[in-house]
């Protein structure tokens, strides 16, 4: 998954536009940047790419998630369902703008079980929050079905996913608003950055206002602009949106390779019998950005995992005992531990943590690893990997 493997000379090129004007800055200076929009640039590109109305870029992945959350008016006491599979991102969005999440279970897409979802609904919910983890998807007509029944708003971070697609829809664009993060792992890179993308034009004017103090971008070069709402800062630089637009440009070829390589792999591992895949809804195929095997129970993954890395194998992750991306670690949200007080609603809202278990969860991130496909690897080195892996199993199991 990680761009940051192949840049050169294209990026160097964009980034050299923008040193050359020394216009940095997103907004504004129009008559000093010799034509170069970066981040209108690359708005573009992500728009055509993903087949989208509106794109709005913003500083991370994690500022996407908040900035969605604040376009479509989600805020104090309000609930949020989200899963208890992610990046701490996504808890940390909800809480900044004073809403509750409320985690729910996975299924074997390894994203939100919809069943479970319908259960934790309330009367204080009011959004969905899909995370397309590891380059595939949940249940998308469910999860839709449900947004609809109860008028809720659909969040789809696709952070991990840029390049996957459900009926033809590129990740990111089914729900009402879509998140991506271009930081220095992910699929396509910027070093740091992100986007929101919607096709509702209230939620864009939103997002695009409140994430630069409130400006409403009327006129040329700053001039007449006002602030109708109370923002932040959560511009992407020139900078970062230069290397994002010559990104962009590769991301069919970085799909390519990792399909390539995902798919090898996958070969080798699927005659084992004892191993198996993850569901891929019906109708959506993965970026292929991480390769998800199940094994047949805890003990096996933990000496899987373990023996991979004696092995020699990077880049494989048994996220069940991984403090970053599953509940059983989030000592920090389920105390909130928090530099500021948190409102009596989310310490409140949160009090459900101490007891609650996720046996489904746990069924799922328990047995899976998650290993991370590589762009630079040589095909000679994939075929080897595979070898490897597959003996490595064979003898843990
Ligand atoms: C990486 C990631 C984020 C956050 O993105 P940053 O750009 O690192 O802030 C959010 N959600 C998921 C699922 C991610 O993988």
């Amino acid at each position: 998954m990680p761009g940051f493997e192949l840049f050169g000379s294209a990026e160097r090129k964009e980034v050299e536009d923008v040193l050359e004007s020394g216009v940095l800055m997103r907004y504004g200076f129009d008559g000093m940047r010799n034509g170069h929009w970066k981040a209108k640039a690359l708005e573009a590109e992500l728009q055509s790419a993903l087949n989208t109305q509106y794109v709005q870029l913003v500083s991370s992945g994690t500022a996407a998630v908040s900035v969605a959350l604040a376009a479509a008016g989600i805020g104090a006491g309000d609930e949020v369902i989200m899963p208890t599979f992610t990046f701490v991102a996504s808890f940390e969005a909800i809480i900044m703008v004073g809403a509750i999440p409320v985690l729910v279970d996975i299924d074997d897409t390894l994203a939100l079980d919809p069943s479970a979802v319908k259960k934790a609904i309330s009367s204080k919910t009011k959004a969905i929050m899909v995370v397309q983890m590891c380059g595939s998807m949940g249940h998308m007509d469910a999860l839709q079905e449900i947004c609809s029944a109860y008028d809720l708003v659909l969040i789809e971070d696709a952070c991990q996913a840029i390049g996957g697609t459900y009926k033809e829809k590129a990740l990111g664009t089914i729900g009402h608003l879509g998140c991506f993060s271009f930081d220095f792992v992910k699929t396509i890179t910027s070093g740091e950055g992100g986007a929101v993308v919607t096709n509702n034009k209230e939620f864009y004017v939103n997002a695009d206002q409140y994430s630069d103090h409130g400006h409403d971008h009327v006129g040329n070069d700053r001039g007449a602009e006002s602030h109708p709402i109370l923002g932040y800062n959560f511009r992407i630089s020139e900078l970062h949106a230069a290397i994002g637009l010559a990104q962009i440009r590769r991301l069919p070829d970085f799909l390519a390779i990792q399909k390539k390589n995902y798919t090898m792999l996958r070969d080798a591992l699927s005659k084992i019998p004892e191993v198996t895949f993850r569901t891929v809804p019906n109708g959506g195929e993965e970026s292929y950005a991480i390769l998800n095997f199940f094994l047949p129970d805890l003990e096996t993954s933990r000496s899987v995992s373990k023996n991979l890395k004696e092995g020699g194998i990077d880049g494989c992750f048994h996220y069940f005992d991984n403090n970053w991306h599953y509940v059983r670690k989030w000592d920090h949200l389920k105390n909130v531990k928090s530099l500021y007080p948190v409102s009596k609603e989310i310490k409140e809202g949160l009090a459900y943590l101490e007891t609650k278990t996720f046996d489904q969860s746990d069924h799922y991130i328990g047995r899976n690893i998650s290993c991370l496909i590589k762009l630079s690897w040589t095909e000679a080195e994939v075929q080897a990997r595979a070898h490897k892996m597959a003996t490595i199993i064979k003898s843990s199991i």
